[in-house]
């Protein structure tokens, strides 16, 4: 197979290890930076060029677009999804997850487990929301946030308020969610491949934060997932469309509650914790499935 891999940095360890992977099961990849593919929108003949060059006779098309390019991102990899080329995640897809309240809309629409959460848009309207998600304490996420930066632990209603308050001032969507606290300050994180949980890890805060993101301080640990845990995770990566991604789940009173589903899941934590070769694992995925002109379109918006 002949693979191109949308990735903005060929040093970062998962960029490494999927061309190693690659290389070793007899595939040819190049990697494209994706802000540099710019693209021909013609009718019948779809193109994308790389500085001064079309890209042509590519299988398949492994991205890994980062959240501040998600809107380039997905136009670029649209393109070569229009060219017949076999996207590991559709764009769609990926669009629907990096969404974090749509995502969530439509994970609750399947009945998948979620922590209570609420959104608005108006200031008089806090009280009650504060109220709709069962009180202080509780978590106020910025929307546009990631590796857990605009994620805010309020103690008090007032305090909440405040938070909310200039969130909006500030013209910030943000969401207000019932601050699970059982889970300890740690979460789990599922890998997913397409039907299968291929591998689990479990994420715990430092001493005294609430939030478990490596990037916060965070230790990666190995862990056994519930049976529950394990098809929570299945039905969530279905419900957004994606073939490969991270599940991050609370474990909550009430169960397996879904915080986030990532398009793009790190690889060295996960590999590292596990031993296991999920780069190689992804690309046997391609070999299964990217037949040319076998993209489609999962779902609708
Ligand atoms: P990001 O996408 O920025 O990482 P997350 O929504 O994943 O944001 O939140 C970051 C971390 O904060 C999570 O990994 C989890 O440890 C903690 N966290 C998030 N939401 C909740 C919640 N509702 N209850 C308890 N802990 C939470």
């Amino acid at each position: 197979m002949r693979i191109a891999l949308l990735s903005r940095n060929p040093k970062l360890y998962s960029t490494k290890r999927l061309i190693e992977a690659a290389k070793a099961r007899g595939h040819e990849i190049r990697i494209f930076d994706v802000l540099r593919c710019y693209m021909n929108i013609t009718s019948h003949r779809p193109g994308i060029h790389y500085k001064g060059e079309e890209i042509t006779g590519f299988d398949a098309v492994i991205p890994r677009i980062g959240a501040s390019v998600t809107f380039y991102g997905t136009a670029v990899l649209r393109q070569f999804e229009m060219m017949g080329v076999y996207p590991l995640n559709e764009s769609v897809a990926i669009s629907r997850s990096r969404d974090k309240l749509r995502a969530l809309q439509l994970l609750s629409r399947k009945g998948i487990g979620l922590p209570v959460t609420g959104f608005a848009n108006k200031p008089d309207d806090i009280q009650d929301l504060i109220k709709m998600v069962g009180g202080a304490p509780l978590v106020i996420k910025l929307l546009e946030g990631t590796q857990g930066i605009g994620v805010v632990l309020a103690e008090t209603e007032k305090a909440a308020a405040s938070v909310i308050e200039s969130f909006l001032g500030l013209h910030a969507s943000a969401l207000v969610q019932e601050y699970v606290k059982e889970s300890g300050g740690a979460d789990i994180r599922c890998f997913v491949i397409g039907d299968r949980v291929v591998a689990a890890m479990k994420r715990q805060g430092k001493e005294g934060e609430f939030r478990s993101n490596i990037h916060r301080g965070g230790t990666a640990s190995l862990i056994r997932i519930t049976p529950e845990e394990r098809s929570t995770a299945v039905r969530a990566a279905n419900t957004m469309g994606l073939n490969v991604c991270g599940v991050d789940m609370l474990r909550s009173n009430h169960g397996p509650v879904v915080m986030e589903v990532n398009s793009s899941p790190g690889l060295e934590g996960i590999e590292t914790v596990t031993n296991k070769d999920i780069a190689g694992m992804m690309i046997e995925f391609l070999e299964r499935h990217a037949k040319s002109g076998r993209t489609k379109t999962k779902g609708k918006g």
